[in-house]
Formats: structure tokens, C-alpha cells, sequence
């Protein structure tokens, strides 16, 4: 069996795991049988993607959106791994190739439209092959009294219960009607069921754009003296310079990173998890093995790598329950870091504009001009209700101003180019840049073209960020982070509503403060 973290990074590109995806994944590679219930775009499907791929077999995918499922299968097949789609829409050579992939023991994953399933020839042929784990997208579509039933979902218990086979059931249906009969008709025995809300209501949220950083953390520290808490830094030499600081100003600090040795790293470890009032600065290297109740406080004194790394890292605070405090300072030196090491590092050109992307969600959610929770949960598809009057936002509301139009402009350069660009471009077209790009495409004949010249490029590049933040643009990964418009966009778009964007930070965009992406 193959590490499934390693995986993650190795296959997907991806530097952690989503609120949820770690311990359910890690019940599937345990071989248990599990019901999750996860928001829609939550990340599912890594799920049963992950276990798939670290053990040995073939893992049969149970889906009734054909759309995704190819979708899926050329994203994995883009990934280098070996997987297949049986459709409706299959052709009779891509189903020789299937079955060809499958006799040579080559397929990771079998994607199946449920109406396959109950056809002539299918059992016989999952009897051959005998795939490892069933996993079953939407699964409440096996619910009768749900908006969603599929007939066919009941022949998956049928197939359960014939191979002797491993379940792993998704849907974001939480109700508990359904999560019964999703029981009762797929697995043999109560599964391990995971539903949890990705909120952490004890975490305080806060962003700052950095000023005198150094003080703006002394500050920060100052405020919670004695309690032990973790300052998470960009740099092995600021995890140093910045422990020195903080002893210096009476505090007790480690510093921690991959470059020190295994035994130093591992007396840090031991020392923070006994004392109190420690802090540690440390690189993303450290908190994987740290499991201490009462860490009162993560700050960030350099912007993480994206919003899950955000999460993840701030998630290490407050374990008891208890009250407990972020800050995450950002600056314009941090986001060309950040560009830079995407920029440099060895991943291929697409994932490069992804990681471009989800970089400009966390911009967006450092930058949004409302509660900043329910940025953040949106971000993971949760929709929560009302503001949660525990982030900085909710305690003193930002200066705003009218962004109505220059949102409308700047969804109508995402429709007009086909949802397939990202934010570079269409700002290219918007100030009218008649970029190569641009007239290769002949974007510089639309209506579009030249619109938006009252905005400087970082101005533009701030709306576009702000509108990402608040799920109105999503970056789409499957499509090199090119920008596509959401539900949410809709009513904007129609000038039923009006937006409010953050003035600050166009303030300081307009003052050239970053290099433009
Ligand atoms: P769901 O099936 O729950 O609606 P998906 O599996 O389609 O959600 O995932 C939604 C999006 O989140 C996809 O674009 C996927 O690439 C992205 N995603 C999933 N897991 C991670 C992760 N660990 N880090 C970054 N992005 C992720
Ligand atoms: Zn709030």
C-alpha cells in the first residue's frame, strides 16, 4: 500500500488535505467501510481517488453524472494514471480498450453509469476483474424518497453483497432519512459514517496586511504571553531571526524547520508538547506529528501556500475547544514569493495556473470585504447563515465602495472568451492590452476589449481576486485555472444586486505595491 499523502502531492499537485479528506481516506486505505457526507465541492472525490491508487486492483466508480465522470477520467488520464469510463456515450473501441486495460490487470479505476450496472454481461464481468473497493458517487440516489432516485442504485447493494467486496459511499445529503436508507440498501453492516461541519466557531479569524511586521507580531504575542503558541514563517531563516526576536522580548521561542537536525527537531517537538507558553516559529515542516490540546494561537507571519494549507495550519489551534486566536500577515513581498516558487518549481505549465488560482483564492479571502468565516467555509462549499461575529471583519467592518460595475465588466470578459481564461488575460482585455494572446484570439474586436481602462492592472487584479473570494469567479483546476462564473455571479450580473468591494486594498494596488499576475 502506498502512502496516500505522498500521493496526494506526487498525482494531484496538491500541498494538503481538505478539511475531512485525511481521515477518510485513511478509514478507506483501512480497508473499513465508510459513509461520508461532504459538501459539494468539498472534495469527494480525492476520497476514494487516493485509496484507489495506493493499493493494488482496480476500484469500480459509481457515478450518474456522465459529464463528471469523463470529466474525472481525462483529469486522472492527464495525471498518468490508468482509468476508464463504461457510459452510455462509450464507443465500441474505447470499451475494447477498457476491457483490454482490465484483463492485463492495467485499470486503477472503473467509472460506470449506474444503467450499466443492471445490464447483461456487467456482473459477470466485475466478477472476473474483482474490483478492490466499490465507491459511490451521490449515493443518496439510492434513497426512493429522495429528488434524486436512480433504480438502478439499488443494484450497487446487490454487487456489494455478491463480491464480498469494500464500500465507500459520498453525498452531500446530510439528512439523517437519508443517510438510513443510503445504510440499509448499500452496506451489509453499519458502515464508519464521517459528517462533520468544517467550521472551528472557537477560532478567532484575522488578516493584516503586513506594515511593520516584525512589531505587528510582537504585538500580537505580547497580547497572549505565557499561553503556547505556533508562528508559522515562509523561510528557514525567518523561523530564526524571529524566534531570537521574540526571546529577546522576554518570550520563550524554538525556532523549527526541515534544515535542523533530526534531533533538535524532535527535543522542539517534545519541549512544546510539555511546557507551557512555548512558541514555536516554524516552517509548514512542523505540526504533522504535533497533537497538543491547548496551542491558544497560530499566526502567520508570511502568507500560506493556499487556503487549504490556511486551514490546516490554523486548525492546529484550539483543539480543546476553547477559545483560540489567528492572525495571517500578507504583504506584497509574500505574493510574489509565492508566485515565484509556483513560477519555479518543476510541476507542469497547467498546475502552475492552478496553483496561480488557489493562491488567488487565499488573496481573495485575505482581501474580502465580508465575514471572513463564511468566506472561508464557502471556499469549502458550506454556506453558512448569517455572519459569525468572531473574525476581524465581523468586529469592525472595512471600508467599502460600489464595485457594481466593474464586476459586471469584468464577468462579462469571462463570458465573452468562453469561461476559458484566466484573470491575466481578461485583464489584458479589459485595459485594452493588445497583447499577442489577445489578438492571436482576436479578443481585441470585442466589445469588451478596452472597457475597464479606469483601473490599473493591480486594480483590476484586486477585483478579480475579491470576486474569487466571494465564489462569484472560480478558478477551475481541471482547466488550468481558467475562470468560469458561478451561481452566485448570476443576480450581479442581471443588476439585481449591487457588490461592495474593499477599498483598502485597492488603495494599495493603486500605489503599485505588487507585481501584477
Ligand atoms: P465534490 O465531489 O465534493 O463536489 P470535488 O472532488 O470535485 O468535489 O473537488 C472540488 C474541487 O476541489 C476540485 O477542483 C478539486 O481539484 C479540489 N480539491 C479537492 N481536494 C483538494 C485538496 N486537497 N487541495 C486542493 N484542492 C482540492
Ligand atoms: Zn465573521
Amino acid at each position: 500500500m502506498q502512502d496516500p499523502a505522498a500521493l496526494l502531492s506526487s498525482v494531484f499537485g496538491f500541498d494538503s488535505f481538505r478539511p475531512g479528506q485525511q481521515d477518510i481516506v485513511q478509514a478507506v486505505c483501512d480497508g473499513r467501510d465508510v459513509l461520508a457526507i461532504m459538501p459539494t465541492g468539498g472534495g469527494k472525490s480525492l476520497c476514494y481517488q487516493l485509496p484507489a491508487l495506493a493499493r493494488d486492483g482496480v476500484t469500480l466508480v459509481v457515478s450518474p453524472l456522465i459529464a463528471l465522470m469523463r470529466d474525472q477520467v481525462r483529469a486522472l488520464r492527464e495525471a498518468g494514471v490508468a482509468a476508464g469510463a463504461l457510459t452510455s456515450a462509450s464507443d465500441a473501441e474505447e470499451t475494447e480498450e477498457i476491457f483490454r486495460a482490465l484483463d492485463d490487470g492495467r485499470l486503477k479505476l472503473l467509472y460506470m453509469a449506474p444503467e450499466r450496472l443492471a445490464r447483461a454481461g456487467t456482473a459477470r464481468l466485475l466478477e472476473r476483474v474483482k474490483p478492490t473497493l466499490i465507491a459511490v458517487d451521490e449515493a443518496h440516489c439510492v434513497s426512493q424518497w429522495g429528488h434524486d432516485f436512480r433504480p438502478d442504485y439499488l443494484e450497487i447493494g446487490k454487487l456489494r453483497a455478491r463480491l464480498g467486496v469494500q464500500l465507500a459511499a459520498f453525498t452531500a445529503t446530510a439528512d439523517e432519512e437519508t443517510r438510513e436508507e443510503i445504510t440499509q440498501r448499500l452496506f451489509g453492516a453499519p458502515p464508519q459514517v464521517f459528517l462533520r461541519g468544517f467550521d472551528r466557531p472557537n477560532l478567532h479569524l484575522a488578516f493584516r496586511p503586513k506594515d511593520k511586521p516584525r512589531e505587528q507580531l510582537l504585538r500580537f504575542v505580547d497580547a497572549r504571553k505565557g499561553q503556547s503558541g505556533i508562528v508559522y514563517c515562509a523561510s528557514r531563516a525567518r523561523t530564526e531571526t524571529l524566534a531570537d526576536a521574540l526571546n529577546k522580548a522576554g518570550h520563550t521561542a524554538l525556532a523549527y524547520h526541515a534544515g535542523m537536525d533530526p534531533d533538535a527537531r524532535r527535543l522542539a517537538e517534545t519541549r512544546f508538547q510539555r511546557e507551557d507558553g512555548l512558541i514555536v516559529c516554524a516552517t509548514v515542516a512542523f505540526g504533522m506529528g504535533v497533537d497538543k490540546p491547548d496551542i491558544r494561537y497560530v499566526a502567520h507571519a508570511d502568507l500560506p501556500k493556499s487556503i487549504e494549507a490556511y486551514y490546516q495550519e490554523i486548525g492546529r489551534a484550539g483543539r480543546d475547544g476553547d477559545p483560540a486566536e489567528t492572525l495571517t500577515l500578507y504583504g506584497p513581498d509574500d505574493i510574489r514569493l509565492r508566485r515565484a516558487q509556483v513560477d519555479e518549481g518543476l510541476a507542469p505549465a497547467e498546475r502552475k495556473e492552478a496553483d496561480h488560482g488557489r493562491l488567488n483564492a487565499l488573496l481573495g479571502l485575505a482581501e474580502t470585504p465580508w465575514c471572513r468565516r463564511r468566506a472561508l467555509l464557502s471556499y469549502f462549499g458550506e454556506s453558512p447563515e448569517g455572519d459569525c461575529g468572531a473574525c476581524d471583519i465581523c468586529d469592525e467592518k472595512p471600508e467599502t465602495h460600489d464595485a457594481t460595475v466593474a464586476a459586471q465588466k469584468a464577468f462579462s470578459a469571462v463570458l465573452r472568451t468562453g469561461e476559458s481564461f484566466g484573470a491575466g488575460h481578461l485583464i489584458d482585455i479589459l485595459r485594452g492590452t493588445p497583447t499577442q494572446k489577445v489578438r492571436d484570439r482576436g479578443h481585441d474586436r470585442l466589445p469588451t476589449f478596452g472597457v475597464g481602462q479606469e483601473f490599473s492592472k493591480g486594480e483590476w487584479q484586486v477585483i478579480f481576486r475579491q470576486l474569487m473570494g466571494l465564489d462569484h469567479l472560480r478558478p477551475d483546476a481541471a482547466r488550468h485555472g481558467a475562470l468560469r462564473l458561478t451561481e452566485k455571479a448570476r443576480p450581479l450580473l442581471r443588476g439585481e444586486t449591487g457588490l461592495m468591494l474593499r477599498k483598502d486594498a485597492m488603495t494599495r494596488a493603486a500605489a503599485g505595491g505588487e507585481r501584477p499576475q
